[in-house]
């Protein structure tokens, strides 16, 4: 069976300025059901790599192609308007209909929803800003350091979570930490 390319970067150059290059010539192919990772130190381009894959700024040199895609962020409370309920703010961008179905495959408690951001744990949050991205029916899911503002404990829980998306959808993960990297990628890039 042929898996779907859901990513490919061919020859990508990028710095925001010419004298200090994030990246020359950089490529990669992502496929789904699978999971890269980009493992970098602070500062090496890791975000400013997905901002290039979201289209919200041009490569210098190189060429993106995606498929349809949505993403996890770091900090699930900057993540979610603070006044509006998580299932309000899914549906200002998702289908809901199988929600609680979803919710239910995954672990995840839908009364949740019926709550305000401030109301959840971090945990929980991030998990509803799976199931959000999830909903959004993507092909390609970007993860810029999902786990990394959360607890020890609670990390690997958000992280299993993210791992069982991989039936439907692609991964590209950012993070700086070498052991998530190793525990949980089919393959690890390295940059900075
Ligand atoms: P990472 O996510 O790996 O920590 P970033 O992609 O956020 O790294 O940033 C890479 C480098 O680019 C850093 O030196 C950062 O200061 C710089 N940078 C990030 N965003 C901008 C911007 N909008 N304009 C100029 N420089 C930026
Ligand atoms: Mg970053």
């Amino acid at each position: 069976m042929t898996r779907k390319r859901v990513l490919t970067i061919e020859n990508l150059t990028f710095g925001y300025t010419r004298h200090a290059l994030l990246y020359s010539n950089f490529s990669l192919s992502l496929y789904e059901g699978e999971i890269v990772t980009i493992l970098g130190p602070s500062g090496s381009g890791k975000s400013t790599l997905f901002e290039l894959i979201a289209g919200n700024i041009k490569p210098m040199e190189g060429y993106i192609k995606k498929e349809r895609f949505s993403q996890v962020f770091q900090d699930p409370y900057t993540s979610f308007h603070p006044t509006y309920t998580i299932k309000n703010q899914i549906e200002d961008v998702a289908d809901v209909s199988n929600m609680d179905q979803l919710c239910k495959e995954m672990g995840v408690e839908p009364s949740l929803f019926e709550k305000r951001p401030h109301e959840l744990s971090g945990g929980q949050l991030q998990r509803a800003s799976i199931i959000r991205a999830l909903l959004m029916k993507p092909k390609l899911l970007l993860a810029d350091e999902p786990t990394s503002a959360l607890d020890n404990l609670i990390q690997l829980d958000v992280m299993k979570l993210l791992l069982r998306t991989l039936g439907q959808v692609g991964i590209l993960m950012i993070t700086h930490d070498r052991d998530l990297a190793k525990w949980c990628s089919d393959r690890i890039i390295e940059i900075g």
